[in-house]
């Protein structure tokens, strides 16, 4: 469902993505992990085309994102084709990013209703199931700043998820939180996991939380994929003596 075919992009001469070939399929659970810097911020990014690419070519549901196909030929993509390529994609940051100045359950209506037409009251409907299952049932008509950070994440999620999004991308969804409220998030993390059509691309610091909900982890290092497995694989028995580095730092 996602694909980078030797993809390239740089800022100046710093190549934060070199050659990158990566791939994500239908229902497929993948982590990437590395140094930081190593790109992994950047290939999020680039899918929620917040980035361009300088090369190669990047596919979300088999089709080209920065490019359309015209009788044979690829031609620069327009706004619109952005926005539906987009649209296919959820997309969960290291800060909460909340409308500070709407209620919780706004800020997971307002897209739906703006966005895909959905009418206020089915959308507010949606939003209470979502509150629901991310745990926060009773605090729709608070604001973002009475809640917790781990909180406010998980409103987050719960935003991202309205948009019924064929992927959900997640970039250190709690590297922003107080260490007692990183259960919380990670515990909603692995139960959206669970789904088996949900197709979920995380960045994360989280070692154990890796192993646990991941089907394949990639390990990135100075813009390319230097590695990839089954957690078991990676974290028990890699075989490249970076990725060995890399686990006997954090681990
Ligand atoms: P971290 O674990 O610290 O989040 P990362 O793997 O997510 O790291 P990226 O955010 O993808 O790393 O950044 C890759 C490289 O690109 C870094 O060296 C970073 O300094 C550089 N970079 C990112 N954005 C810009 C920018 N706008 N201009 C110049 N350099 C940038
Ligand atoms: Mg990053």
């Amino acid at each position: 469902i996602i694909k980078f075919d030797k993809v390239g992009k740089s800022y100046g001469s710093l190549k934060v993505l070199d050659g990158l070939d990566f791939e994500v399929k239908r229902g497929e659970k993948v982590t990437i992990i590395g140094p930081s810097g190593s790109g992994k911020s950047t290939v999020l990014r680039v899918l929620m085309t917040l980035e361009t690419i300088n090369d190669g070519v990047v596919y979300v549901g088999n089709e080209p994102l920065w490019h359309e196909q015209r009788s044979g030929a690829l031609v620069p993509a327009g706004e619109e084709h952005l926005r539906k390529m987009r649209r296919q994609l959820g997309m969960v940051f290291q800060q909460f990013n909340l409308f500070p100045h709407m209620t919780v359950r706004r800020n997971i209506a307002e897209a739906p209703v703006k966005v895909l037409g959905l009418s206020r009251q089915d959308a507010n409907q949606r939003a209470e199931e979502l509150l629901e299952m991310v745990g926060l049932a009773d605090q729709a008509h608070k604001y973002p700043h009475q809640l917790s950070g781990g909180q406010q994440q998980r409103v987050g999620i719960a935003r991202a998820l309205a948009m019924r999004p064929k992927v959900m991308l997640f970039d250190e969804p709690t590297s922003a939180l107080d260490p007692e409220l990183v259960g919380e998030v990670l515990n909603v993390i692995a139960r959206l996991a669970s789904e088996h059509d949900l197709t979920m691309l995380l960045v994360t610091h989280e070692m154990r939380f890796a192993r646990e909900v991941s089907d394949r982890v990639c390990f990135f290092d100075k813009g390319q994929m230097k590695e990839q497995g089954t957690p078991d694989e990676l974290f028990t028995a890699p075989r490249e003596q970076r990725t060995r580095d890399f686990l006997k730092a954090v681990l």
